[in-house]
């Protein structure tokens, strides 16, 4: 229907939903955004979008939208205001709170849904205006651990290849991901794939039979959080049967446990207890099923791993993202078409907006620590302030940000004022109830298009414009950094968040240090993105042939690396001569690349100097909570393919609304058995933390043992994340989501 929609024009764009990054054209009429279609050139997407995608526009004229700065009143109730005065009683109190409890009072937390120039403006103003890191932003919740395995492999943060290594693998190992459901258009270029090359092989490994395990050739079932040993089994099972590659491992691996270097024999001995009969009791994976994972992944000649928060979403995420990448390192699956070692990201600009800009509390952009004092000289050169501003001490990680977070009365939390930007908070948060009340007796700022939970707890209201209303850059999962243009004026009096940031930053006298105030936002966001990719140029991330108006005419944005302005970039990093896909056959034509093919760019990074990746020797954990005589089941949580995160924008799409209204408890037919459960019943699911109380879906999806809600559910009764854990990764400091010991109870039936 969108592409014969009647419209005045079709701007282009990227989707405003999930990591995959789909390209779209966004089709305006009398001013007003009418459709949305796939755009066909996009080498995310070719065409293809999710009923998300498609269905994005409808929101945007909902009539929640806030339209007008609002501040809350004595009486608890919001009174709406001028920009003027919202603006002044933010910089205000900000400046209140900076003088009366130091730099570090004041944070701010953003999201993989803000645009790059977003992120990269809110954390100049912190880290640069305020000299605070308390600078967090919701990818802390989802990517940390990618982040964490990516460096701790590699030595660079995100992935080695490109989707287009999707059409020439083998193999595909898909783990800890539903990307059915959550990555709904990549997963038709795998099921494509398949269907064209019915001797591809795919592995699903996680604990819910869902409708990606079905496609699959072999599914490895595991209670969650014990998939760590299944793939130490792989390895075994590799090394055993001398399928690995020494050659490969010898030239491009080292063997560590993080202190000294190791041998090959010194891993053997590492792993030689993960026999698959072993792993089986422990993890519920058949022993015969691992040995076949491990067959089929180190000897198809190209295999590719894919998994999301199902991995990283865990208290060793980091170590799950090591092991994923040790079977490639071990096997040689990287570096050639068709092989690679692929995080796929959640939101759609968690990579390129968060990641890449370091607007993480120990972060500066190019994704380079707060603590290296070159590079913190280098930026503060760069944006013409004092040395020494920048504070060389890492903030606080979201969990300990929002847990130090409070009123000005109470003096064991440092935190006093926050700004959240284009995230929910106050839904999202694992263990809410430990953080709700932190968020209502601090002095808060909500930037957002829609009432939320966390609006609710807001001292200033600010209305944000929508992505088609403003413009910007989203980088997703693949690297790649696509340019949507500004459609149509934003509703009402809702205003570009760039902007919003520049007129803070102007009333605490920050104004030449944010100086993207014009009335103009593409302009604004122009400035801003050639000031970040001209500060980061000399990085492995380096964007800095993706100007502005490259890409615009670019059919489908740019992959870093792209140091210069005829530059193609780069499909494959850290590859030592010429980037194989484009050697492969077919490739050029297949995805229009008509860029000279001497000129690729790569650093192969790491902390020796070696060119070396790291096969990492990390110990067996499981979760940090199991099952217990009290708390008998595991719970997980996840999406559902109409949802998006809280349902903030996804719930006012009429369509979506209605074909998935609320949150439900899948429990297994023989557990509903034991507690009389029958579909439709209202079921408590209760932790230690807080309790949720859903209708029961009664079905064989997950294994017995195993619950699963998705977390889109508003209802504060239905709210999943009161139940879920909040513990961390000791390295990536990301929680444990996926994994909760809970009970239940039947409350009431039909
Ligand atoms: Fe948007 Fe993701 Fe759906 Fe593509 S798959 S249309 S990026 S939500």
């Amino acid at each position: 229907a969108a592409r014969g929609a009647d419209v005045d024009k079709w701007v282009k764009g990227a989707c405003r939903f999930c990591g995959t990054g789909c390209g779209v054209y966004i089709g305006v009429k009398d001013g007003k955004v009418v459709a949305i279609k796939g755009n066909p050139d996009a080498q995310t997407n070719f065409g293809f979008l999710c009923v998300k995608g498609f269905l994005a526009y409808k929101c945007m004229y909902h009539p929640d939208r806030l339209t007008e700065p609002m501040i809350r009143q004595s009486n608890g109730k919001f009174k709406k205001v001028s920009w003027d005065k919202a603006l002044d009683t933010v910089a205000d109190k900000f400046k209140e709170l900076h003088k009366k409890y130091g730099k570090d009072a004041v944070a701010y937390y953003g999201s993989g849904q803000a645009m790059t120039e977003e992120s990269y403006t809110f954390n100049k103003l912190f880290k640069g205006g305020f000299g605070s890191n308390m600078v967090e932003g919701n990818p802390r919740l989802c990517m940390a651990s990618a982040v964490g395995g990516y460096i701790s492999s590699f030595g660079s943060d995100e992935p080695v290849g490109a989707y287009a290594d999707i059409e020439y693998s083998k193999c595909l190992f898909i783990v800890g991901s539903n990307a059915s459901e959550c990555h709904p258009v990549l997963f038709r270029r795998i099921m494509r794939h398949k269907m064209k090359n019915p001797d591809v092989k795919i592995i699903v490994c996680e604990p819910r039979k869902t409708t990606t395990s079905k496609i699959a050739d072999l599914w490895l079932p595991v209670d969650p959080g014990t998939d760590l040993a299944v793939f130490h089994a792989m390895a075994k099972v590799i090394m055993d049967n001398n399928w690995h590659n020494e050659r490969f491992m010898n030239e491009n691996a080292r063997i560590t446990n993080g202190k000294e270097t190791f041998d090959i024999a010194a891993y053997k001995e590492f792993i030689k207890d993960f026999t698959p009969e072993k792993v089986e009791k422990l993890t519920r994976c058949p022993a015969d099923n691992i040995r076949q994972a491990a067959e089929w992944f180190a000897n198809s000649g190209a295999s590719t791993s894919l998994w999301t928060m199902g991995l990283n979403q865990r208290t060793r995420g980091v170590w799950a993202n090591n092991l994923i990448h040790n079977l490639h390192l071990i096997t040689g699956n990287l570096f050639k078409p068709g092989a690679d070692s692929f995080s796929l990201t959640g939101q759609p600009n968690a990579c390129g907006g968060v990641r890449e800009t370091g607007t993480l509390c120990h972060l500066l952009p190019g994704t380079k620590p707060v603590t290296l004092d070159k590079w913190r000289s280098h930026i503060e050169k760069e944006w013409g302030i004092k040395p020494g501003t920048i504070n060389p001490k890492p903030g606080f990680h979201t969990m300990k940000m929002f847990d130090s977070l409070g009123g000005e009365k109470d003096t064991s939390k440092p935190i006093k004022g926050m700004i959240t930007c284009t995230t929910n908070p106050a839904q999202s948060l694992p263990n809410l109830n430990k953080y709700i009340d932190g968020m209502r007796d601090s002095f808060l700022v909500v930037i957002d298009i829609f009432p939320t939970r966390t609006t609710q707890l807001a001292d200033v209201v600010l209305p944000a414009a929508f992505i088609y209303e403003k413009g910007g850059v989203y980088g997703c999962s693949e690297r790649r950094s696509q340019l949507t243009e500004k459609c149509v004026e934003p509703m009402g009096n809702a205003k570009p968040d760039v902007w919003i940031a520049a007129q803070i930053a102007k009333r605490m006298g920050l104004e030449k240090l944010i100086p993207w105030n014009s009335d103009d936002s593409m302009k604004n966001n122009e400035m801003a993105w050639s000031e970040y990719i001209r500060v980061t140029k000399d990085t492995d991330h380096t964007l800095a042939g993706a100007t502005y108006s490259r890409l615009k005419k670019e059919k489908a944005g740019l992959q870093w690396p792209c140091p210069t302005t005829d530059h193609p970039g780069t499909y494959k990093r850290y590859v030592r001569g010429m980037d194989p896909m484009f050697e492969h056959e077919g490739f050029q034509k297949k995805f229009g690349i008509k860029m000279p093919l001497d000129r690729q760019f790569y650093f192969y990074m790491d902390s020796k100097g070696e060119g070396k990746a790291n096969i990492w020797l990390r110990p067996y954990a499981g979760p940090a909570e199991v099952p217990s005589a009290e708390f008998p089941f595991y719970l997980t949580t996840g999406r559902v393919i109409e949802q998006w995160h809280t349902g903030t924008m996804t719930m006012r799409i009429p369509e979506i609304a209605r074909a998935h209204p609320n949150g439900y408890i899948e429990v297994h037919p023989d557990d509903a058995k034991k507690y009389g459960i029958i579909s439709g019943d209202m079921v408590e699911v209760t932790s230690i933390r807080g309790k949720s109380i859903l209708p029961a879906h009664v079905t064989k999806v997950s294994l017995p043992g195993i619950l699963f809600v998705p977390w889109h559910d508003q209802a504060m009764d239905r709210m999943i994340n009161f139940v879920c854990n909040d513990a961390v990764d000791p390295g990536s400091k990301e929680p444990e989501f996926k994994i909760a010991a809970v009970k239940i109870k039947r409350i009431s039936g039909p």
